[in-house]
């Protein structure tokens, strides 16, 4: 699969590295730099900011290519994606708080998502790290992040704290810090990326120590907790749609691999037949290929609905929980299923599929997870829970 905006030669070329990187936990250098000089980071930046002018739903297309040449690329270089498609959400409902992502990305800035902590399951809607105000309209950031994804890369990390001791506390405050800015004492990332799945990601620890964003850096101060603010909408919408993405590429990819594979194998029990023209063999892959053409319609609608501000009212966050957990439940079933009719040979180190198959997995654990997922919906459905 290609796309508009990654040429066939330039996925074939970070495809080919992509076993590299794994076996050596070795970040994508490489492929940033094509990357980059393609344009692709700015991909989703409006034209006239000096960008692609690609659309949420184009994106999530290049997105799927992109993984399916090498997951663990796309899932980093998504972390960026979802800053510019957060700023592109909240341009298009009015405000400009977040336009500096849109300059920044255009001006070639590598944006990151410092926004998971240990132990935090609350996400979004409160953060254990410690927003302390400068006292003009700046904070000092302190806390752990965890899984930073281009940590060897990013320019602009994107982070939230709990702002704990102005008048109107508590307060979430989203901010970019500036690697230039701030010191490597105020903000050390960990070598500790050692994963059985998208290794290349090299989504390291984050640790910040009082790292200063200054007032302009600031982007939005807001209440803890669930929230229809356009930055909530924004990050919640474009992580899962984006996220869904790319563990659908990964599933395509997986997918092509396995009918590749069940052209290739013979059945001695089948006077040399290949596997194409096994019943089982045909029904499982049909099976994977229909259950992930529903989920490719899917994200393409929402992307499309969040592109065009369509109302889903309160369904938004419950359809959009379900896609990203239907779309990463598809996905390993449909690389299990492939690395099935591929067989034996599928289980050795050297596989790609073998490969894919320890990346997928990686997609249960971000969010959302299936039980929030199921809880936004029940929410819908039944109301509140009953105190
Ligand atoms: C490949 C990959 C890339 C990701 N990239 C990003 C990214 O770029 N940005 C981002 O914000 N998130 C990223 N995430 C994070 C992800 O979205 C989840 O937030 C993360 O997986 C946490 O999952 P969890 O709640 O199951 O883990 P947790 O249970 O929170 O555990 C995560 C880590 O925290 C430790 N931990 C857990 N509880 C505590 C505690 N009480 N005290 C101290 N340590 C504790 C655990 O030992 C573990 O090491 C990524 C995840 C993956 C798998």
């Amino acid at each position: 699969m290609s796309d508009e905006y990654l040429g066939p030669d330039l996925l074939a070329r970070i495809r080919e590295r992509a076993g590299r990187y794994d076996h050596d936990n070795d970040f994508f250098d490489e492929d940033l730099r094509d990357l980059v000089d393609a344009g692709y980071l700015a991909v989703h930046v409006p034209a006239g900011l000096g960008g692609g002018g690609a659309s949420l739903r184009d994106l999530t297309r290049a997105q799927r290519s992109l993984a399916g040449a090498a997951p663990a690329t796309a899932l980093a270089v998504n972390m960026h994606h979802v800053w510019v498609a957060v700023a592109n959400v909240v341009h298009a409902r009015g405000e400009d708080f977040a336009d500096e992502v849109l300059t920044g990305a255009a001006a070639g800035e590598i944006y990151a998502f410092g926004i998971s902590e240990p132990g935090n399951d609350l996400m979004l809607f409160g953060s254990t790290s410690e927003a302390d105000p400068d006292g003009e309209g700046g904070y000092r950031f302190s806390g752990t992040k965890i899984f930073t994804s281009l940590s060897p890369a990013w320019t602009r990390l994107g982070v939230f704290g709990t702002d704990a001791s102005s008048p109107d506390a508590p307060k979430s405050v989203f901010a970019f810090l500036d690697r230039e800015e701030v010191s490597a004492d105020r903000v050390e990332i960990l070598d500790d990326w050692d994963t059985l799945g998208q290794r290349a990601s090299q989504s390291r620890t984050t640790i910040l120590r009082r790292a200063h964003a200054p007032a302009d850096r600031v982007i939005r101060r807001i209440d803890p907790g669930p929230s229809n603010d356009p930055l909530i909408f924004g990050i919640f919408a474009c992580f899962e749609i984006l996220l869904a993405s790319v563990y659908t590429g990964i599933a395509e990819r997986a997918l092509t691999l396995a009918a590749e594979a069940a052209q290739r194998r013979t059945s001695r029990k089948n006077d040399g037949a290949t596997l194409a023209a096994d019943p089982d063999v045909r029904r499982r892959i049909a099976s994977a290929g229909i259950r992930l053409d529903g989920v490719g319609q899917q994200i393409e609608a929402l992307a499309r609905d969040v592109d065009e501000r369509a109302d889903h009212g309160e369904l938004w966050f419950p359809r959009l929980s379900a896609l990203k957990w239907r779309a990463t439940e598809v996905a390993r079933e449909v690389v299990t299923a492939s690395v099935q009719v591929a067989g034996g040979a599928a289980y050795r180190s050297e596989h790609e599929l073998s490969r894919l198959y320890r990346d997928v997995l990686a997609g249960m654990f971000h969010p959302s997870s299936e039980d929030s997922a199921h809880a936004a919906m029940a929410g819908v459905l039944l109301g509140p829970l009953p105190r």
